[in-house]
């Protein structure tokens, strides 16, 4: 999973991004609206945290930029990106939490907040918008559960490192779909992490090894899936 952070605080950004990376995401940090309204609007995130009080950011004297985290987030919807974006306010600020939800945020947190508050947020507002009100993933007699990140074939656990269970989890999100090499590297990697060229052509293997040989299917040139009826 891919997460976009958002925030101007220093302190803030580099303890969210330690943190979350130790959780297994990929995480991208900016730190002004010019920045964000920029990668989003050329990159693709599984899910946005963004703060609402942000700087504007170089190159966004040109009007219709946005100067806030509010207007990225507007900006965000205009463009009919349904991208999960869930907000970080300040504790005294009711009405820009009232004001984040009516333009389009799934979720907010106010500041300070707990990791694990945090964490259970994000799988929330994942999992809300993949559809599934259940918070395991199943398929093939394999479980996956993000809370607890445990895996478990035919009921007994299996020990997997952070970027199998994050591809896994990839795939496992949606059964039948194929996902792509590049799209599966875009979701283990933040940007100046350097990519092992036969980076996920190992972590397949590894996982084929463990959770069985036919559990990961491939479309020759295409890419990966889980057979949604297994
Ligand atoms: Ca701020």
């Amino acid at each position: 999973m891919r997460l976009l952070l958002v925030e101007d605080d220093r302190m803030i950004g580099e303890s969210l991004q330690r943190a979350l990376r130790l959780e297994g995401y990929a995480v991208d940090w900016v730190r002004d609206a010019a920045a964000a309204d920029g990668t989003l609007a050329s990159e693709r995130f599984d899910l946005v945290l963004l703060d609402l009080g942000l700087p504007a950011g170089a190159g966004s004297g040109a009007a219709a930029r946005p100067a806030d985290g509010l207007a990225v987030l507007r900006a965000l919807r205009a463009r009919h990106d349904a991208t999960p974006v869930i907000v970080l306010t300040a504790r005294d600020a009711r009405g820009d939490r009232v004001a984040g939800l009516d333009a389009g945020a799934d979720d907010y947190l106010v500041k300070p907040f707990e990791l694990d508050e945090l964490n259970a947020r994000i799988r929330a507002v994942l999992r809300r918008h993949a559809g599934r009100a259940e918070p395991l993933l199943l398929a093939g007699g394999v479980t996956l559960d993000p809370a607890s990140r445990r895996v478990t074939r035919d009921g007994a656990a299996v020990t997997l490192s952070a970027r199998e269970f994050a591809v896994l989890e990839a795939l496992l999100a949606k059964p039948g779909a194929v996902l792509s090499r590049s799209q599966l590297e875009d979701r283990l990697y933040g940007w100046g992490e350097e990519i092992e060229s036969n980076a996920v052509s190992v972590y397949i293997h590894q996982l084929r090894r463990k959770l069985g040989a036919d559990f990961i299917r491939n479309v020759r040139g295409v890419g990966y899936f889980i057979d949604a009826a297994s």
